[in-house]
């Protein structure tokens, strides 16, 4: 099942899952809408060819849903009995933090096989140097913001542009590198707002007529995209300030070759940990290898950002 928000590349580790269950000959089953779904019963049988052409597109074609009920206990024995029902034995988790942690509660009190497979373009699971989507969000993320460059440099303007990320500043950090952005705030740095308007005075200085700013949803200067636009704008009449709030088109859009490539590399190796009778584990990347993780350490381990990409993302505003 596929549960939380969803990512680009969950349709991959759904054909993933499904093709490995039909290659060793398991009978595979996809709940619709998470644990939602599973609390209805809402269940149906996959072959190897219901999973045709969906390895490039995005979305779920399982869905994806939050599920309150599945936080009550009565929720949760409702979902246990439809999956003994199913003669179901074994579940792959295809979400982020939240959906692994109602996995872990699930394990605990019904001591059912659980595997997670990360999936969320935050990218902030502990355990895997990427998560199913991250990828693509970057790349969706750069070329919008390139395209915002376009306008910014023809009208001379400042261009504060937000991108998803509530408590993770992957997005904001890489793509704000990568699209060579003057400054970029994320929720694990807070610069200072007088570090800031020092920046765009230096740039201004310098010869730079028009700049983009990078900002994470939760980035940590106690003012939104817009309250951070009109602060500077204030203190800075010169420049012509604009704001773009990218959203929910970052989780959208075909899969990119690297999401495609690591959804059918984790996907096998969760069949291949269940069918070993494991349980209570995340499948992710480490030094481009499928390693496991304890699904509990997966939740709790935190994540830390590239202190290096910073340094970068310094020099590179001269
Ligand atoms: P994303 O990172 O994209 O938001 P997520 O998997 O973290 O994805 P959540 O909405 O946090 O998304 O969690 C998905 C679902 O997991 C919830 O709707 C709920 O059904 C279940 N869940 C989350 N936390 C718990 C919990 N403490 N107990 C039981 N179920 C939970």
């Amino acid at each position: 099942m596929t549960s939380g928000g969803d990512s680009p590349g969950m349709n991959a580790a759904i054909r993933s899952v499904v093709r490995t269950c039909a290659y060793y000959k398991i009978e595979c089953v996809g709940i619709y809408r998470g644990y939602q779904g599973m609390i209805e019963g809402d269940f149906t049988l996959l072959t190897a060819r219901s999973v045709n052409n969906i390895i490039n597109k995005g979305g779920t074609i399982l869905k994806s849903a939050r599920s309150d009920e599945f936080r009550t206990s009565e929720g949760r024995k409702k979902a246990h009995e439809n999956l003994i029902k199913q003669h179901i034995d074994g579940l792959v988790v295809i979400g982020g933090d939240g959906s692994f942690t109602g996995g872990v509660i699930f394990n605990k009190e019904y001591s059912f096989p659980v595997i997670g497979i990360p999936g969320t373009i935050d990218n902030d699971i502990f355990g895997t140097s990427h998560t199913l989507g991250y990828d693509t969000a970057l790349n969706t993320a750069v070329e919008a913001i390139d395209k915002i460059r376009d306008t910014a440099s023809s009208h001379n303007r400042l261009f504060f542009v937000e991108v998803m990320g509530r408590d993770a500043g992957f997005i904001a950090l890489n793509a704000g590198v990568g699209a060579g952005a003057e400054e970029i705030l994320i929720p694990e740095e807070n610069l200072g707002l007088d570090r800031l308007l020092e920046s765009l005075i230096k740039s201004r200085k310098s010869g730079k007529l028009s700049s983009i700013v990078v900002v994470a949803e939760g980035d940590k200067s106690g003012k939104n995209v817009f309250e951070l636009a009109k602060y500077v704008e204030d203190n800075m009449p010169e420049y012509d300030v604009r704001v773009s709030v990218l959203g929910h088109m970052q989780r959208g859009g075909s899969p990119s070759c690297f999401d495609r490539v690591l959804a059918s590399r984790l996907g096998v190796k969760a069949v291949e940990i269940l069918m070993d009778n494991k349980t209570n584990l995340m499948v992710g990347l480490k030094n481009n290898k499928v390693i496991t993780t304890d699904l509990e350490e997966a939740i709790t381990g935190g994540h830390s950002i590239n202190s290096e990409l910073l340094r970068v993302s310094d020099i590179m505003s001269t």
